[in-house]
């Protein structure tokens, strides 16, 4: 097995890697050449962020966080971290030390929320909040701490390393359950609104098989287990069942997600539209919130955390020194 881009040079390298879905074999040097070209494409095509903007990266220490962190940098954007601790047992103490050498590896700055600190760990909260699911209240709390990090530290532009595995799969939950108003706003990009920030998905057309491979290439050291609350969650039954297809009809996923990027989203554009009205403010924390007190204050009041507000304590694990450099 030869690597397609080599074959067509007059090389023979062996490729290392074999792509069904898109017809291609690479070598290690061409798969990373093709990986980066693929991600700053998706960045260019959906005017996600430029060379000018300050870019936050919600880093989790998972391969896609971290691999996009470090592409990021690499393609010359200008891209920093936040790690939000979720004090989830040793789970997220070796999440967050593999962050927080990563961020020393390449000296970027890396800004850590310790939740426990701010209002108990994941598990405590749960305990509390039973009618929710621990997935669910979790992304409440990261989507809060990412964007009012962004907003105080002066970043215009959050990503995420929102595959496509994640992303095909949450469009067929809310396609087999219509769920057209979390439709409307399945988008890689959500425009800047009062009190939020830009958020931006530049790996939503990568697989996370794609993704795992290029991390480990570049010799970049990850977690590997899935959050141990999130065994059982129904995200990861849908990512399966996708999987099965995607395996008998290679590039099923990138054609689903694609499509109805192109074809069905812009039809909730319109609708949008329509519907703007403007968002009022948590009266406690002063957050965007159409509730008189935004969910994060209500975690924080029902973990016994009082009404009074104080703001998060953002540590900031490394300084930012030089810009990426080839190791
Ligand atoms: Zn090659
Ligand atoms: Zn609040």
């Amino acid at each position: 097995m030869k690597c397609t881009i080599c074959k067509s040079k007059g090389m023979d390298n062996k490729a290392i890697i074999d792509l069904p879905a898109h017809n291609i074999r690479l070598c290690k040097e061409h798969y990373i050449e093709w990986f980066e070209r693929r991600v700053e494409r998706t960045i260019k095509e959906f005017r996600m962020f430029t060379k000018r903007d300050r870019i936050l990266v919600a880093v989790s220490g998972g391969k896609d966080s971290l691999g996009l962190w470090y592409a990021l940098n690499k393609l010359g954007y200008d891209a920093d971290g936040l790690h939000i601790d979720l004090g989830i047992y040793d789970y997220s103490e070796k999440s967050r030390k593999i962050t927080e050498d990563f961020a020393q590896k390449i000296g970027r700055r890396l800004y850590i929320i310790d939740l426990k600190r701010e209002m108990g760990g994941i598990p405590e909260i749960k305990e509390k909040i039973k009618n929710k699911p621990a997935c669910s209240i979790c992304g409440t709390i990261k989507r809060y701490y990412m964007n009012k990090v962004a907003r105080e530290e002066g970043y215009n532009v959050l990503a995420t390393g929102h595959n496509l595995d994640d992303e095909s799969a949450v469009l067929l939950n809310n396609i087999l359950n219509w769920h057209l108003e979390y439709l409307g706003r399945q988008y890689p990009v959500l425009e800047e609104e009062e009190g939020f920030a830009k958020k931006v998905k530049p790996y939503f057309r990568i697989s996370e098989k794609e993704s795992a491979i290029y991390t480990f290439l570049n010799g970049i050291k990850y977690i590997e287990e899935e959050c141990p609350l999130s065994i059982g969650a129904n995200s990861l039954k849908y990512k399966e069942i996708l999987g099965n297809i995607e395996e008998k009809f290679p590039g099923t996923k990138l054609r689903f997600l694609n499509g109805y990027m192109e074809k069905i989203h812009p039809l909730f554009e319109k609708r949008e539209e329509k519907e703007v009205k403007s968002m009022g403010r948590c009266k406690i924390c002063g957050e965007p919130s159409s509730l008189d007190i935004c969910a994060v204050c209500n975690i924080k009041l029902k973990m016994g955390k009082g009404g009074d507000y104080s703001p998060p304590q953002i540590l900031i694990f490394s300084q930012k020194r030089y810009p990426y450099r080839k190791p």
